[in-house]
Order: C-alpha cells, then structure tokens, then sequence
C-alpha cells in the first residue's frame, strides 16, 4: 500500500509508468493469506518488480513504447518475469522507454517523457529511463530494463541508481522485444547492489526458449552479502582495478571527472590497487556499435507488418497494407535506424560499414580480454555527463548518441558491467548523481556485486 501510495503521488510529475497493474493489492492478500497458512511463498515474496514495456507480460500491455504496439497483450510471460512471478515477485507495472529501446533520453517513447526524479525538468536517460526513474522515486523495489548499448547503465546514473548489465547470454531474452540481438541483455535496477543481485539471481540461467542463454552454471550471487566483513580495513585488499584512459579528461563534464578520480581513491582506501589502463580502441565502439545495432534492427523490426501484431491499417492491397501500418507505427528515431540498418546492410556497401564494424568489434572484444587479464575490473564514467535537460538534445541524434560512449563498448564485448552511485555534480536543486562503471570479466558478475557493494 505504501508504494502504492508513493506512486500515485509522484507518477503525476514523472510518468515513469505506461500501464499499471489494478491486482497488486489482491496478489500481496494473496500471499498473505498464504503466509497465515504456512504455506511456502518465495524470496520475492510482496517485493514490487516495474517491467520495462519491451518486455512481455502476459495479460498486460506490452507496447514496446511503440505506437506499432499499442494495445498488444503477449499471451505469454517472458522467461525473467515468469521466474520472478514463481519466486513471489509482483509485477507493478509496465515502465516508459524509448521506442524499442532506441535512444538515450525516453523521450523516444510514442506515448509520454519521464521526468528524472532529482530535477523534472531534465531527461532520466535511456532507454530504460521509466524503470530507472521508478526506482529512484521507490515507486516500486527493483525493476528490469533492457541494454543493449549502456540503457541500463546510463539511466542509472542519471537517476542514482543501481544499474546492472549481466554478461551476454546470461539471463534468457525470450519474450524481451529484439533490437540488436547479439548486444540485447536484460538488467537489473535497484537501490542497493544488493537489490540488484537479489533480482539477478531471480532471473539469470539457461532457458531452452532461448538458444543464445548460457549453459554456465548460476552461482550464489548474494549469499557473499552476508558473509562479508564490512567492519575490515582494507576489504578489497589484493584487487587489481584498471581505470581506463580513454574515458576520462577529453570530452568529459569535469564534475564527472572527479567524481570518477574520488571513486578510484576510494577503491584504493577499501585495499585495491589502482592503475590507469589503455583501451586504444575505445573511440571506436561508438561508430561501430550504431552500424551493428541498427543493421541487426532493420531485420528484427521488419516482424512488425500490421499482420503479426498490434496495429493494421485498412488497405487496399498487401504492400500498401505493410507499408503504412509502418509508417503509421513507427516513429521517426527507429525509422532512421532502419534505413541505416538496411543501408549498411545493403550490397555494395556491405564491406564497407557491416563487416568493418563486426572486425573493430572483434578489436575491441582482444583488447578488453587484454586489460581484463591483467585487472580484476575496469572502471570508467557511466556517462560523460549527469542528466541534461529534457529537449536539450531531442533534435541532435549525434549529439544523444556521442552520450553512449561510456557502455556501447561492454556490449560488443558481451560484458557484465555494474554502475553505482559515486558523487554528485552541480545541478537541480539537490545536485546530480554520477555513476561509476564497474566492468567485469565474462559471467563474474559475483566480483562485480561484492565490489560494489564494499564501495557504497
Ligand atoms: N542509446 C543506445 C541506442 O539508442 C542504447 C540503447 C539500448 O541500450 N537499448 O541504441
């Protein structure tokens, strides 16, 4: 009842919510008429869980943010929500994203702009911002995202959130609406890395509707949050942390850069060893990232016909029927996406942009694997600013993608990556929030939560 309460108060200002639930109430009775009987109920037991709307929940909306979208009710639960359903988890609603998951600001959503909870005048980034903003306003306990180039991350750091982006591979995307399939992954949010963890350990594991989920076996992710020793000097003593070069200085707020050089200091304080390390390829995710992504969109949308889903148009003939129920349904940002998808894609230019992109990936992929064999984590800005003020960038694409240089790197290198709240910069009425990245080897997602959790 009480976050209940909270959000019916603060949606009014955010509009993080595209749908909310009606039976959150009946479904915690329900467990408590359970718990009176003895009965067994799981570790989500009552904990209200916001879902980004590109993810499937069966019998609720699930518009993607798209107007393409609206009014589709999946038949089926995506494996992450099915899992967290069966451990007591309620669904509280469906979180404000933009459109299919492109963008950085939520302002591409078809339907409404969140605003950031620490100042509403300014973006809670994206694309994830409803499921960021929701939590930072305990609107609801834990949420899910999607990221596949940093929407979990950033929109964490934005709203001073926990933002976590398992490795790739490690939670099933079955029923999560595909952008750029090799990137997608579905995180976690939460106001502590604990919170994150517990949600991770929820939803991660093989899943056999899904042929890209891991086989790797699901460690206990949060039992390590009892066993340590908080009160120790020197916690963290013998880690080895790499801060990366090319994230820092050039183009980054000085605020951040601060904040970032204080989280190194910190590290140091809690027993790691901090050195600078050099990603020389770094710059080079940026452009690499949006010729993969988009070309991967521009084929996994084409599914959106106006015959499969959602919205038809009434007309004539079946090309004009495709063509305008697309036209109709998509809005501008993912109509840029698919032309330069199929652009790239295209023969001719094939060469030139896909599988050029797809060796720099591989470049980046060494020189992580590189720097991760000689540090236990890599860290760097989440983004190189805080949040910026809603319209500030709406009309300048390059402008919002150049913001994702920070994550779009971890994604084509398929790796977990955890941002926390660091420090604060100048800004609203009670500062900004920056977060850190903390970025870890392939499926060691149990080093990243028990460094972050010692660091906060
Ligand atoms: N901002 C990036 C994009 O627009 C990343 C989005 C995401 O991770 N879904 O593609």
């Amino acid at each position: 009842e009480s976050f209940l309460t909270r959000l019916r108060q603060t949606e009014p200002h955010l509009r993080s919510f595209l749908h909310v639930s009606d039976t959150v109430l009946r479904q915690a009775n329900e467990l408590d008429e359970k718990i009176k009987r003895n009965e067994e109920v799981g570790p989500l037991a009552g904990v209200l869980v916001g879902v980004k709307d590109n993810i499937c929940t069966a019998g609720m909306p699930s518009t993607g943010g798209s107007r393409i979208l609206e009014g589709y009710q999946p038949p089926f639960d995506a494996t992450a929500v099915r899992k967290i359903k069966e451990l007591g988890g309620i669904v509280v609603g469906k979180t404000n994203l933009d459109e299919f998951g492109m963008g950085s600001t939520t302002e591409g959503s078809a339907f409404q702009v969140t605003a950031n909870p620490w100042d509403v005048s300014r973006v809670p980034g994206g694309s994830s911002g409803g499921s960021a903003a929701a939590v930072s306003a305990r609107q609801c306990v834990v949420s899910l995202g999607s990221d596949t180039g940093g929407s979990v991350r950033q929109p964490a750091s934005f709203c001073g959130v926990v933002g976590l982006k398992p490795t790739y591979g490690r939670v099933s995307r079955f029923g999560l609406m595909a952008y750029a399939s090799s990137l997608d992954v579905i995180g976690c949010f939460g106001s502590s890395v604990e919170d994150a963890g517990i949600l991770l350990q929820a939803i991660s594991g093989h899943d056999k509707l899904d042929a890209t989920s891991s086989k790797q076996e699901v460690p206990d992710f949060t039992s390590q949050f009892i066993s340590l020793n908080l009160l120790e000097s020197k916690p963290l003593k013998g880690l080895r942390i790499g801060l990366i070069r090319e994230t820092l200085d050039d183009g980054v707020d000085s605020g951040v850069n601060s904040a970032i050089r204080g989280a190194a200091s910190h590290l140091e304080e809690l027993g790691c060893s901090v050195s600078e390390v050099s990603l020389p390829s770094f710059s080079l995710g940026l452009p690499a990232y949006y010729i993969l992504a988009s070309s991967e969109s521009s084929s996994n949308l084409s599914r959106y016909d106006g015959v499969r889903y959602g919205n038809q148009v009434t007309a004539d003939e079946l090309n004009a029927l495709y063509g305008d129920s697309r036209a109709k349904g998509f809005g501008h940002e993912v109509k840029m996406r698919i032309l330069m998808g199929t652009y790239a894609l295209s023969a001719g230019y094939y060469d030139a942009y896909y599988k050029r992109a797809q060796q720099v990936r591989t470049i980046i992929q060494k020189s992580f694997k590189a720097a991760l064999d000689e540090h236990d984590i890599l860290i760097s800005p989440a983004a190189p600013s805080a949040a910026y003020k809603i319209g500030e960038k709406k009309n300048d694409p390059l402008a919002m993608y150049a913001g994702d240089i920070m994550t779009v790197n971890v994604n084509l290198a398929g790796l977990p990556a955890l941002v926390l709240p660091c420090g604060f910069v100048d800004g609203g009425s009670a500062g900004l929030p920056v977060g850190l990245q903390m970025i870890g080897a392939p499926f060691d997602e149990e080093k990243l939560l028990k460094v972050g959790h010692v660091f906060e």
